[in-house]
């Protein structure tokens, strides 16, 4: 009788717990393996999902509820927090930027989502980075909710081998002292689409991804060509920014070359997370001027942009 009671909580436990799976529950730790990003189980995972914007011009979007409604209406699997570094945020407000990146990290937490901690740099900023990074991977380093994307787009100025693998050997060495395993997205020159001239010249550490950034109305097959050379000698790329439109965030959807991308990226099992979260009257906003800050968006409260990118995600990430 006991055992059959026993019997019946478990398989009821087992049940409940098979239903309300999350999608990190699923998935667990990620690492890279050869050009792969894995999960627990070292299959192939891709992630999609949706960036927020810079976290000093829309502060309004940080928060549970927006976290909550793109996981459960867009049926995100992964949100990234774009923390803005430049004059106007992390450098002079220092406290106020990682509050924003914690309010979006807990609610990623809460949810049972991915977040990527996006350093949104345009500049080499090593000191604060590895100050910024050390916080966060000390906090929330046994979480495997938590990506680490250490330099978002360094500028077409700044060479692979001068400026930008230098500054990845000063900070990435910090995160992995506080956490030796989550899953890093390293920057690559000319505003991360150089992911080629990165793959030739491979950071030395392991789970250890590149950003490839792509805009549809601007990039086409030639940088999908550069990714494809990066794949195959042997790096992981991870897409943690993309957009519909060109490249300065605004203009026409690209309908058939956002198409073309994405299939690209399904292909290659590619990650990635589109630009962006905001209601700023601009073509790669996904939200109409006056949108809400807590979710809640009906479909005319949706720009062309975040209609398509919706109904995408809804179709590509199934359902819990
Ligand atoms: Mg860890």
């Amino acid at each position: 009788m006991t055992r059959m009671i026993l019997s019946l909580i478990f398989g009821l436990t087992l049940s409940g717990v098979a239903a309300a799976e999350t999608p990190v529950e699923r998935h667990g730790q990620l690492r890279v393996e050869g050009n792969r990003i894995v999960d627990q189980h070292g299959e192939p995972v891709v992630l999609r999902g949706m960036s927020l914007f810079w976290s000093d011009e829309m502060p309004r979007f940080y928060n549970a509820e927006t976290v909550r409604w793109l996981r459960d209406d867009w049926r995100v699997t992964v949100v990234r927090a774009a923390i803005a570094v430049r004059e106007d945020g992390y450098l002079s407000h220092p406290e106020r930027e990682t509050a924003k990146a914690e309010a979006v990290i807990d609610a990623a937490i809460e949810a049972g989502i991915y977040v990527i901690v996006d350093w949104h740099a345009h500049q080499p900023e090593p000191e604060a980075a590895a100050r910024f990074f050390d916080h966060i991977a000390a906090r929330y380093g046994d979480y495997p909710n938590v990506i680490y994307e250490t330099y978002n787009e360094p500028l077409n100025i700044h060479g692979w081998a001068e400026v930008v693998k230098p500054y990845h050997m000063a900070v990435i060495p910090q995160i992995r002292a506080r956490d030796p395993d989550n899953l890093i997205v390293a920057g690559t020159p000319t505003w991360s689409q150089d992911v080629d001239i990165a793959a030739a010249d491979p950071l030395p550490f392991t789970n250890v991804a590149y950003t490839l950034h792509f805009y549809a109305g601007t990039h086409r097959q030639e940088l999908r060509d550069k990714a494809a050379a990066a794949l195959a000698s042997g790096a992981a790329l991870f897409v943690t920014e993309w957009g519909t439109t060109a490249a300065d965030g605004d203009g026409p959807v690209d309908v058939d070359e956002t198409r073309l991308w994405l299939s690209f990226l399904e292909a290659n099992h590619l990650s990635q997370a589109n630009w962006s979260i905001t209601d700023k009257a601009e073509g790669s906003a996904a939200l109409r001027p006056g949108a809400s800050g807590t979710g809640g968006w009906s479909e005319d409260m949706l720009t062309p942009s975040g209609r398509l990118v919706r109904m995408r995600l809804r179709d590509a990430n199934p359902p819990e």
